[in-house]
């Protein structure tokens, strides 16, 4: 299949391929589909370096409303490296699309700065949870026009005791979301987040 196929929009298509993805990879082929659709939420079972980065990425950005300037989507990750990656990923990929507005936040830097961005409006927030937690606290991120929710590197998330984290924040977000949820391993907490947050969710294995 090609991106085009997958429901990928041109202005998308166009970054990707200068970025030179061809044809899109395996878990791009199942996920896409199904983050643009109405489908049920996903647990992925995948590892770094399969693609999972555009397989939520893609769909998570063509899905941004860029008349609203609040954030819509919310992917969060363990660590200030893996958000730094993404956030620049997601430049990359919306490299045509410029009216959308992508912001990591992360612990060990300037709070202020964060906040500053955050002021100006973001739609799409890539945070590591207690980071994002204290910017909900203070009031500067509001999450009730988020309608997609990445979890990515999940089990790593829960290896660094994030869990309550994670809970806090997921009851900031309305009930009315996508969530997607990557992890290299299955432990037994992922299914119990799974079946505790996600609705009728479809397992991929990648
Ligand atoms: P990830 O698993 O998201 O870290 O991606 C692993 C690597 O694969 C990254 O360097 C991506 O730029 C690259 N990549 C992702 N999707 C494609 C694709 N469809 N074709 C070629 N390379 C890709």
């Amino acid at each position: 299949k090609t991106f085009e196929e997958l429901g990928v929009n041109e202005p998308l298509r166009k970054a990707v391929e200068e970025l030179g993805f061809e044809s899109p990879m395996p878990v791009q082929e199942r996920v896409i589909p199904r983050l643009l659709g109405d489908a049920h939420d996903i647990i992925a079972l995948a590892q770094t370096g399969t693609g999972k980065t555009a397989a939520f990425g893609l769909p998570v950005l063509q899905r941004i409303d860029p008349d609203i300037n609040r954030p819509q989507a919310l992917i969060l990750a363990p660590t200030r490296e893996l958000c730094l990656q993404i956030g620049s990923d997601l430049a990359d990929f919306s490299k045509y699309v410029p009216d959308v507005k992508v912001l990591p936040v992360y612990g060990g830097s300037s709070i202020e700065s964060q906040i500053r961005m955050l002021k100006k409006g973001v739609q799409v927030i890539v945070a590591t949870p207690g980071r994002l937690i204290d910017l909900i606290k203070r009031g500067v991120v509001k999450l009730n026009d988020v309608h997609t929710v990445v979890l990515d590197e999940a089990d790593e998330m829960l290896n660094m005791g994030f869990l309550e984290s994670l809970e806090q924040i997921l009851s900031y977000v309305p009930e009315e979301r996508k969530m997607l949820l990557f992890s290299a391993t299955m432990p037994p907490d992922i299914l119990k987040i799974a079946k505790r947050y996600m609705k009728d969710y479809e397992e991929i294995v990648v």
